[in-house]
C-alpha cells in the first residue's frame, strides 16, 4: 500500500507519518529529509540542490523525479508513505508515474485538516534555543524551565513563527495543494482527517478509514 500524507505545519504530519509507517510496515519517503542530505554530499545533484535551497526556491521537478526514482528503486517494506511530498499537483503525478512503472499505485491520499485559526496558535507558541537550535512547544512541548532551554541558552520566537508568516505559509501550502487534493477525490482515494484532536484519536481514526475503504 503507497500513501501520501498531506498536512499543513503544526497538523503533526510528522508524527502521524511515523505511527503510521510502525502500524503498517511501511517506508517513509520524506523528500525533504532526503534532498538536503543530497545537498551535504558530493552527489551530481549536490550543488544544484543546495544552489536551489540557498535562493530559498522549490527543488525542480527534475531533480525530485530522479531523486524520487533513486529512492524507490531500493526495496520497500510494505509500501510507502510519503511525507512532504507531493507540493503540488505536478509532483503528485511524478509520483504516481514513478509508482506505475513499478506496476503499483497511490492508493490512499490521507489529508489532516487543521484550521487556520489552530496552526497559528500552534506554530506561534514555538521557541527555538539560541544557543543549540532546539525547538519547543509552549503548549504540546514545554522547555523545563520559562525561557530556557535545557542547555541553558536563551529560548527566542524567530521570525518564522509569527502570525503573519504562518499566514502567508498556510496560504501557500493552500494554494499548492488544494489541486491534489481535488485529484485525489476525483480519484477516489481521498481521506480527511480532523487534525484537531489528540494523537492518538487521529491515530485511529486514520487505521480505521484506511481499513474501511480497502474492504470494499
Ligand atoms: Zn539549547
Amino acid at each position: 500500500m503507497n500513501i501520501i500524507l498531506l498536512g499543513p505545519q503544526g497538523s503533526g504530519k510528522g508524527t502521524q507519518a511515523k505511527m503510521l509507517a510502525e502500524k503498517l510496515g511501511l517506508t517513509i519517503v520524506e523528500t525533504g529529509k532526503i534532498l538536503r542530505e543530497i545537498a551535504e554530499t558530493d552527489h551530481p545533484w549536490g550543488r544544484r540542490i543546495k544552489d536551489m535551497q540557498m535562493r530559498g526556491v522549490l527543488v525542480s521537478d527534475d531533480i525530485l523525479m530522479a531523486v524520487l526514482k533513486e529512492t524507490l528503486s531500493k526495496p520497500a517494506r510494505r509500501g510507502y508513505l510519503f511525507d512532504g511530498t507531493p507540493r503540488n499537483i505536478v509532483q503528485y503525478k511524478l509520483i504516481k508515474e514513478v509508482l506505475e512503472d513499478r506496476g503499483e499505485k497511490i492508493d490512499k491520499v490521507v489529508v489532516l485538516n487543521i484550521s487556520e485559526e489552530e496552526t497559528i496558535k500552534r506554530l506561534s507558541s514555538r521557541r527555538t534555543c539560541l544557543k543549540c537550535g532546539r525547538v519547543y512547544n509552549l503548549i504540546t512541548s514545554p522547555p523545563p524551565e520559562e525561557n530556557k532551554c535545557e542547555c541553558g541558552g536563551e529560548l527566542s520566537q524567530r521570525d518564522d513563527d509569527f502570525p503573519e508568516a504562518i499566514k502567508k505559509r498556510l496560504d501557500a501550502y493552500k494554494k499548492s495543494t488544494s489541486k491534489v487534493i481535488e485529484k485525489a477525490k476525483n480519484e477516489n482515494v481521498l481521506i480527511e482527517i480532523d487534525g484537531e484532536r489528540a494523537i492518538d484519536v487521529i491515530h485511529e481514526d486514520i487505521i480505521s478509514k484506511l481499513e474501511d475503504r480497502s474492504s470494499k
